[in-house]
Order: C-alpha cells, then sequence, then structure tokens
C-alpha cells in the first residue's frame, strides 16, 4: 500500500527558475538578489566561523539576535532569527493557524503565504492588490471575519513593489482584533525612499499583535547563507523561538549576521542599497522615457507590464533572467548592477 500524503501536500508546487537558453552567461535579474558578492568583513567572518563547524552554534543565538537589536533598538528577547524569512513566514503562521482559520493577505505577492497557511491546515484567503501594485487595506480589513487569525502584509509588495506608509499601516492595525497577528513582511524596506527604514519599527512597540519579517536576502545580498529575523514582542518572539526547528540558523549564518550588523557591515550594505536605488531610478526613467508601462516601486526590481511570455523570451534574447507572472500581466525584474540593468532596457531600444 502507497503512502498517502495529506492532500494539502499534493497540492505543493514549487516555482522553478526558467531555464536559459541562447545565453552563454546570462544575467540574473529574476531572483530579487544583489549582484554583488558578500562584503568582505561579512566573508572573513563566515570563514573564521568555518573553523569551529564541528561544534553547534549557540542555541539561543543570543550574539546574533543582540547584533540586530541593538542596530534596530530592541531588546534581544524581542529578536528571532531562523535560516532565511521563508523559515520565519511558515513558524509565524503556525503560531496562530489551525484548521477552521483564516489567513488573509494581498494578491500576487510573496508564495510562502498561501503554503505556509496551507500547511498550517488553514484557508489562504488572497485580496487584490489596488492598481498601484500596494496591498488594498481597506479591502483587507473588508476580508476579515470571525475565523480570520492571520493576515499578512507585504511592504512593499513583491513582485509588483508598491509601498504603503506608515500612518496608512498604524490606521489598518487600530483596526484589527487584538487575536490576529499581523506579519508585516519587510523583505525589500531597506531599499524604499519615502520612509526611513527604522520607521516601521514603532508600530512593533504599539502593537503586541504584530511581527516584522526581514531577511539578510535582499539588501544585505546573503541569499545563500539562509538568513532571517522577526521583531516582535516578548511573547511572539519567544514563540516563535519555542516552535522553530532547533540549529536550523548554521553557524556561518550566524556568523555572517553578527558582522552584517557591525558598523562597517552596515555602512557597506547602505552604499550598496544606495547604488541600487540610484540604479532603480535611472532604470524607471529610461523605462518611461521608451514609453514602457511599468508600476512604481520603492523596492529592488520593477514590475513591467505586457505578455508575460512575450516579455520573458526578448529578456532571454539579450541573456537577461526575469520573472514572469502570467497571471499579474507582466514580468518582475531586478535591478542589478549598471551593465545588467542596459542588457535588460536594451529590450526596449
Ligand atoms: N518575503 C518576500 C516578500 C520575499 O520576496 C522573499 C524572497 N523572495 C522572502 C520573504 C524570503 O526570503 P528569504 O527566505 O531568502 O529570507
Amino acid at each position: 500500500m502507497a503512502l498517502d500524503f495529506r492532500p494539502v501536500i499534493d497540492r505543493m508546487t514549487s516555482t522553478p527558475d526558467r531555464p536559459q537558453r541562447n545565453a552563454p552567461t546570462p544575467v540574473r535579474l529574476s531572483q530579487n538578489e544583489l549582484p554583488w558578492g558578500p562584503p568582505e568583513p561579512v566573508l572573513n567572518a563566515m570563514t573564521e566561523a568555518l573553523q569551529t563547524v564541528n561544534r553547534y552554534p549557540d542555541y539561543h543565538r543570543t550574539a546574533a539576535r543582540t547584533a540586530i537589536a541593538n542596530v534596530v533598538g530592541v531588546a534581544p528577547e524581542w529578536v528571532a532569527v531562523d535560516n532565511g524569512s521563508g523559515s520565519l513566514l511558515h513558524g509565524l503562521a503556525r503560531l496562530v493557524i489551525e484548521p477552521g482559520t483564516t489567513a488573509i493577505y494581498g494578491w500576487p505577492s510573496f508564495e510562502a503565504y498561501p503554503a505556509s497557511v496551507a500547511l498550517a491546515g488553514g484557508s489562504p484567503s488572497p485580496v487584490d492588490l489596488n492598481a498601484e501594485g500596494a496591498m488594498d487595506l481597506a479591502a483587507l480589513r473588508d476580508a476579515m471575519g470571525d475565523s480570520t487569525r492571520l493576515v499578512v502584509l507585504c511592504n512593499p509588495n513583491n513582485p509588483t513593489g508598491g509601498f504603503i506608509g506608515i500612518d496608512d499601516l498604524r490606521a489598518f492595525l487600530s483596526s484589527v482584533p487584538d487575536n490576529v497577528l499581523v506579519v508585516l513582511d519587510e523583505a525589500y524596506r531597506e531599499f524604499v525612499t519615502a520612509e526611513d527604514v527604522s520607521e516601521s519599527i514603532a508600530l512593533v512597540h504599539e502593537f503586541e499583535n504584530v511581527a516584522i519579517v526581514r531577511t539578510m536576502s535582499k539588501s544585505y545580498g546573503l541569499a545563500g547563507v539562509r538568513a532571517g529575523y522577526v521583531i516582535a514582542q516578548e511573547r511572539i518572539a519567544l514563540a516563535l523561538r519555542r516552535s522553530s526547528v532547533g540549529f536550523a540558523l548554521n553557524s556561518v549564518a550566524d556568523a555572517a549576521i553578527i558582522a552584517a550588523f557591525s558598523p562597517e557591515g552596515l555602512q557597506i550594505a547602505e552604499e550598496r542599497i544606495q547604488r541600487i536605488v540610484a540604479e532603480r531610478e535611472r532604470f524607471l526613467a529610461a523605462l518611461t522615457a521608451a514609453g514602457v508601462s511599468h508600476l512604481p516601486t520603492e523596492s529592488n526590481f520593477v514590475f513591467i507590464h505586457g505578455d508575460a511570455a512575450e516579455l520573458t523570451k526578448r529578456f532571454e534574447a539579450q541573456g537577461v533572467m526575469s520573472r514572469p507572472f502570467p497571471h499579474a500581466g507582466g514580468v518582475r525584474i531586478t535591478i542589478g548592477a549598471p551593465a545588467e540593468n542596459d542588457a535588460a532596457l536594451a529590450v526596449f531600444n
């Protein structure tokens, strides 16, 4: 007799990168990564950590959590770290989602939201974004009902780039019942220029049902290391740490977090963010000049309207990997290094 998986397992799909054709050295603008390798202080810290990988890391990750806490301005008890923010999103869903419960989130957005909710046994309930590709907070509020236990807000939203400012978020949070966990996924928050990156932290002080999720994969350029963190009041952060898979964050990633949050690490990250933001503005201006329809973005990617399959092929012809979103009516393209962006822009010349 064969194994019977839970039906939710059979419904799981993966989204592998499209195979690259006709391009000897593909320009990878499909994954929202940084184009540069790890900064030297982070590389040195990871290399040193390799010397002692015969030992388990500190179970409580006190040094990494303290490094983050000191920069963000909260107590280390308010921080949880894990092997990527994707893992943390699953962990947060597990805290409140069970059969009979519902989770609300904007759509299209990050695929982990429906996956984490379904795997935890709950019902995912997507809500359309507004015309600018940001969350429609009024529609999200309207979609909430008695069974709602989780709301996930992706800000800026992936794959569209739309951003909601803190005043609107605060008003929304004030209207959400206390028994609903609100996860603010800020994977791309460091690329936002409309508001300082530190501002949203005030929300976890003001609301005990809010958890901010951030990652080392994007602005810190450490996607392959797999590290992310949550800022939330102690009750949530502790529940998350207690229910996580012990030791999942490896000691090399642990060391990378500490080095990335050192003054030198932060300064390098800030310089890199500024370079990407400058390239983003150049990229957007070039799209506008070429009459290419696209969404406004506060992130390190831009959503270009059009036939997804056709646009993807045109990028491929330039050796550029983009990410098609057929159902959302376009493709997402990451802002990379100047020459990479030129290769992408050549599609519209
Ligand atoms: N949140 C969002 C919105 C993302 O786009 C991603 C990665 N694509 C993640 C979370 C997960 O990032 P990671 O697991 O690498 O931290």
